[in-house]
């Protein structure tokens, strides 16, 4: 159950919306957003001849979020422990990139379902 609601939260938190909006909030922090997905992956610092020595276990989340006020939605993918890189993207982007993803996938003879099988 969430908690009082804040003075400045003048509509409804959307149905994805987990945050507990405070009335101390600042401006920049006044958007909604989503329980995040943790996907751990196996990723690599640069490409070079070498690329396994780049190679690092790294832990990122995907969230979608929405400011007070506003219809644009985003959706973050950003490593868990830390800042950068981290991508912000619109719904629309998203989904174009999940199809862009699922396309270079399946050249390499995996679609998205057997992806981590
Ligand atoms: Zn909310």
């Amino acid at each position: 159950m969430k908690a009082l609601r804040p003075s400045w939260l003048n509509e409804d938190c959307p149905t994805w919306c987990v945050r507990e909006h405070r009335e101390q909030d600042r401006p920049d922090d006044r958007y909604h957003f989503s329980e995040a997905s943790t996907v751990p992956v196996i990723a690599f610092a640069e490409l070079s001849v070498d690329v396994a020595a780049s190679m690092h276990g790294l832990d990122l989340v995907v969230w979608v979020g929405r400011y007070l006020g506003e219809t644009l939605e985003w959706v973050v993918i950003e490593p868990a422990r830390e800042r950068d890189p981290h991508l912000i993207l619109s719904v629309e982007s998203a989904g174009f990139l999940r199809d862009k993803i699922g396309e270079q996938l399946s050249r390499t003879g995996r679609d998205s379902g057997e992806v981590g099988k």
